[in-house]
């Protein structure tokens, strides 16, 4: 059977609904930053969990990830991997604690972009760290603290 009634096609098309705030249960709306997609609660004041990043690269108008990164051209205009920034702000619903930030439900912005991405030489000499903390302390499994 391919034949559906008319409410079954209504439910299938997300375009002819707006989304909603799943906390709130409002229709968003389009927020106060840069155009884009409707991902405001009127009612919180914040961007809603669960949305797309509504803004865009304003270097490649890719759309922007809530770190504020562009994974189309990682905010550089020449490639180059040192010369990676995030064009965006950061947002984010926990702080670096794993702390709710309000309910833990809405993006609070956190870092105004655009930021520089840590250097590929930074990278790596933070994974050599890593490696060697982990080559002094083993990696406890799971049960044991
Ligand atoms: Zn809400
Ligand atoms: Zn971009």
């Amino acid at each position: 059977m391919t034949r559906r009634r008319p409410s079954d096609q209504s439910e299938r098309i997300p375009s002819t609904q707006p989304l909603r705030c799943p906390i709130h249960g409002v229709p968003l709306e389009q927020g106060p930053g840069p155009a884009g997609s409707a991902a405001w609660c009127p009612v919180e004041g914040r961007y809603s969990t669960l949305t797309a990043c509504p803004f865009v690269c304003p270097l490649c108008r890719h759309p922007l990830d809530w770190a504020g990164e562009c994974n189309a051209c990682h905010g550089s205009t020449t490639g180059e991997r040192d010369s990676w920034t995030f064009p965006g702000d950061r947002y984010d619903r926990f702080d670096d604690q794993g702390e709710p930030l309000g309910d833990g439900l809405h993006w609070y912005l956190t870092k105004a972009g655009p930021r520089r991405a840590v250097s590929a030489a930074t990278n790596v000499a933070n994974m050599q760290l890593l490696r060697e903390l982990i080559a002094k302390i083993g990696i406890a499994k799971d049960g044991e603290a």
